[in-house]
């Protein structure tokens, strides 16, 4: 309907025939527009985010930096050159994100187990049953694939929200490959997915320029991969001395950070996010950069 509302019309509206218990009658309805805006992505978010986040505080700052994570409490982390930032220091703005995985955990156990059911059901055993198992895998599947999509935009919608109150011009993207190949079973359950990915990316600094079309961010000018070499490394000491040096403490809790240098404490992520955009802002100083 949105779409519409920005000038989209409707091409074909195909109806399917009614199937199953519901009768439930589907309906595909495709759109076409000529000006390619009717499809922009959503601005509505940042006025209800800003509505509901303007307590919390943002240091204003031409460059931002990120850590991504396994989908979680953990899953963004944001910083800029002068300070880390507190994203649960108002409303739980994470609270999606964490509720989604939660849902996609107790999901890819079901699968797993569905599965397992059918890896040792013997040859002998109904081949009913087994298909049945084998298409609520199918659907299952599929319900992983639209919360994974939900918590993608939810992970890029806090990352924009912050560009938007920081003011910043340059982002960055924690460039890290994550795969799960190789590995089975219980085991790939355990390693959860990580927004990383480079589609990813694309997709946010589409966005973010949409959202300067849209007079929601002031001045944005590209996202830039920076290598995650920033997990063990002192935000504070790099500030200081220019130097990444690796001084996280070892053996203190994973998410933690200690500093074996100056003694600085905090959260390991958004460190890790500060000295991403000390990264960037290095980057576009010598001029490396885009
Ligand atoms: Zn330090």
């Amino acid at each position: 309907m949105a779409r519409l509302a920005r000038g989209a019309r409707v091409e074909t509206i195909r109806l399917e025939i009614p199937r199953g218990a519901t009768r439930k009658i589907v309906a595909d309805v495709i759109l076409a527009a000529d000006d390619p805006r009717a499809f922009a992505r959503g601005s509505r978010f940042m006025d209800a985010m800003d509505a509901s986040c303007n307590t919390m505080p943002f240091p204003r700052d031409e460059c931002i930096g990120s850590d991504l994570n396994a989908l979680g409490p953990h899953t963004i982390s944001l910083g800029t050159t002068t300070s880390t930032i507190d994203l649960r220091a108002g409303p739980n703005i994470m609270a999606p994100i964490e509720h989604a995985a939660v849902q996609i955990e107790a999901i890819r156990k079901e699968i797993a187990k569905l599965q397992r059911a059918n890896d040792t059901s013997d040859a002998g055993a109904a081949r009913l049953t087994k298909r049945r198992r084998q298409a609520q895998v199918t659907m299952l599947h599929k319900r992983l694939a639209r919360l994974r999509v939900d918590a993608e935009r939810r992970v890029l919608m806090v990352y924009l929200y912050a560009v938007h109150r920081t003011g910043a011009v340059h982002t960055s993207w924690d460039s890290v490959e994550v795969t799960t190949r190789g590995t089975r079973g219980i085991l790939a359950n355990a390693i959860t997915w990580m927004p990383k990915r480079r589609d990813l990316m694309a997709e946010f600094e589409a966005w973010a320029f949409d959202l300067v079309d849209s007079g929601k961010i002031e001045r944005f000018e590209g996202v830039i991969p920076v290598s995650p070499c920033t997990g063990n490394v002192c935000d504070d000491c790099f500030a200081c001395t220019g130097e990444m040096r690796r001084t996280r403490k070892t053996g203190i809790p994973y998410h933690a950070f200690e500093c074996t240098a100056c003694g600085r404490q905090g959260d390991r992520h958004q460190v890790s996010a500060r000295a991403a955009a000390l990264l960037l802002q290095r980057a576009m100083q010598s001029g490396t950069g885009r």
